[in-house]
C-alpha cells in the first residue's frame, strides 16, 4: 500500500511515522523550503505521549521536553490561586510536557528513512478514480497512491474535496507568544504550568527544553483584523498595557520580552465528513479547535495512530478504513473542539458568577482525565479488527 501525506507540520510527520512503522510505503510533500516550526512552545499531554512512545520516540521526548509538575497552578489575574493544574492521567502517570515546537517536528523527521520527506512541494489539485488517487504540485509534477492524507492545516487546500468549505470562526482573540530563556528569569520555575485569567484575557506560560526555556502565551481580545494564523512582529509595550495590575510575576516575565508575535485564533464547526474515497482529513485540516485546551496537536497524533493502524488492517480496501476512521474519531475531536471553546470563555472570566467560574476550574479535571487516559490505538485495533 502507499499513502501520500500532504503538509509536513506534527499531523503529517506523526501519521507519516506511524505508516511507516507498519510497513506502509509513505510520502509526505510539505510545501514550504524546509520542515519548520514557530518559535514557541506545544504542550504534550498523556494520550498522545503514549504513542510517541509507540513509535520508539519515549526517550526522544523525555529529553526534549519538560515535565510539568503537581504544583501547575491556575490562579486569578492578581495572583490568588484557584485551583491545581492536571498534570497526570488518573493513574497517576506524569506525562503532561512543554516541548519546542522546533524539537517535536525533528525528532518526527529525524525517525523517518531519508527521502520520505520531499519539501518545497505544494500540492494545488486532487482527483481519483477505483484504482488510485492523485496529487498534483504547484510545478506541475503528479504523484499517485492508495490513499492521500490531507494533513495540511487550518487552510487546507484539499479539504474542499471532501466538504463544501466552511468559513474559520474568529473567536475575539489573539495569542502573542514566544520563549524566554530562564537565565534570564532564574526564579521561575522550571517545572510548572501557570495560568492567569482575568476579564476578556489570560496568560499562560510553561517550561520547554528541560525547564531552559519558558514558553509564554498571552490571549487578548482584538477585532478581526487579523487573518487566519496571521502572524507579524508586535511591540511588548502593548502587552504591558493588556496585563498591567495583573500579578507581578506576569509583569515581570513581560518585562523581559523584546520582539512579540500575535496570531488570530479561529476554528471550525465540526465537519459534516472527513472522508471522500481515497481521501481523508487529519489534523487541524479535519477538526481546527481553539487552544484552550491544548489538544490541537495531540489529537492529531492521535489521528495519525488510529488512521495508520485501520488502513494497515485492510490492504485493498483502503476506502472502508478510511470510512472507519473517520467514524472512530468524529466524536471524540468534536467533544474536544467544543471544549476548547467553553475553556476558553472560562479563562477569560466570560462568567457573571466568578465562584461558578472557579468551580468549573476545579472541576475540569474530570475532562482532563477523560482526555489523558485514552489510548487511540486500543480503540483502533477493535475497529481494524471488525473491518
Ligand atoms: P499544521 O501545523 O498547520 O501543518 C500543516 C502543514 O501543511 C504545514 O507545514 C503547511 O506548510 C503544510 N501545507 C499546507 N498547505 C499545503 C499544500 N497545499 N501543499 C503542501 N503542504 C501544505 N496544540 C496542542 O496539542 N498543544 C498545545 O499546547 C497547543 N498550543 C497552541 C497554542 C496556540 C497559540 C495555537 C495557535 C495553537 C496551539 N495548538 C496546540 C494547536 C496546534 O498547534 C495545531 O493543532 C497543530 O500544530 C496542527 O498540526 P497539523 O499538522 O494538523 O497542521
Amino acid at each position: 500500500m502507499a499513502v501520500i501525506v500532504v503538509g509536513g507540520g506534527i499531523g503529517g510527520l506523526f501519521a507519516a511515522n506511524a505508516l511507516h512503522q507498519r510497513g506502509i510505503d509513505v510520502a509526505v510533500y510539505e510545501q514550504a523550503a524546509t520542515l519548520s516550526e514557530v518559535g514557541a512552545g506545544v504542550q504534550l499531554t498523556p494520550n498522545s505521549v503514549r504513542q510517541l512512545q509507540r513509535l520508539g520516540l519515549g526517550d526522544a521526548v523525555d529529553r526534549a521536553g519538560a515535565v510539568d509538575s503537581e504544583r501547575s497552578q491556575y490562579f486569578r489575574h492578581d495572583g490568588s490561586p484557584i485551583a491545581p493544574i492536571t498534570t497526570t492521567d488518573s493513574r497517576g502517570w506524569n506525562a503532561v510536557m512543554g516541548m519546542h515546537r522546533a524539537d517535536l517536528i525533528e525528532m518526527l523527521a529525524a525517525n523517518l528513512p531519508g527521502g520520505v520527506v520531499q519539501t518545497g512541494r505544494r500540492c494545488v489539485g486532487f482527483e481519483q478514480d477505483e484504482r488510485a488517487a492523485r496529487v498534483t504540485f504547484a510545478d506541475g509534477t503528479t504523484s499517485e497512491a492508495d490513499v492521500v492524507i490531507a494533513a495540511d492545516g487550518l487552510h487546507s487546500r484539499l479539504q474542499h474535496h471532501v466538504v463544501k468549505p466552511s468559513i474559520p470562526l474568529y473567536s475575539g482573540s489573539v495569542a502573542y507568544r514566544g520563549l524566554v530563556s530562564r537565565r534570564r528569569i532564574a526564579w521561575w520555575p522550571p517545572d510548572e504550568i501557570q495560568l492567569w485569567m482575568g476579564p476578556s484575557r489570560h496568560f499562560l506560560t510553561y517550561p520547554v527544553r528541560a525547564g531552559e526555556m519558558i514558553n509564554w502565551v498571552a490571549f487578548i481580545p482584538a477585532d478581526e483584523s487579523l487573518a487566519e494564523s496571521w502572524s507579524a512582529p508586535g511591540d511588548p509595550a502593548v502587552l504591558r498595557r493588556e496585563f498591567a495590575g495583573w500579578d507581578e510575576r506576569v509583569a515581570q516575565l513581560i518585562a523581559h520580552l523584546e520582539v512579540v508575535y500575535g496570531w488570530g485564533l479561529y476554528d471550525r464547526e465540526p465537519l459534516a465528513r472527513w472522508t471522500n474515497g481515497r481521501l481523508t482529513l487529519l489534523g487541524d485540516a479535519a477538526h481546527p479547535m481553539l487552544p484552550h485546551v491544548g489538544q490541537g496537536a495531540n489529537q492529531a497524533m492521535e489521528d495519525g495512530m488510529a488512521l495508520a493502524t485501520v488502513l494497515s488492517a485492510a490492504p485493498g480496501r483502503s476506502p472502508a478504513a478510511l470510512a472507519a476512521y473517520e467514524r472512530m474519531r468524529r466524536e471524540r475531536t468534536s467533544e474536544v473542539q467544543r471544549r476548547a471553546r467553553q475553556t476558553g470563555r472560562a479563562y477569560d472570566s466570560n462568567y457573571d458568577d466568578l465562584a461558578a467560574r472557579d468551580a468549573d476550574i476545579a472541576a475540569s479535571r474530570d475532562f482532563r482525565f477523560w482526555v489523558y487516559d485514552y489510548d487511540v490505538l486500543h480503540d483502533a485495533e477493535q475497529v481494524a479488527a471488525a473491518l
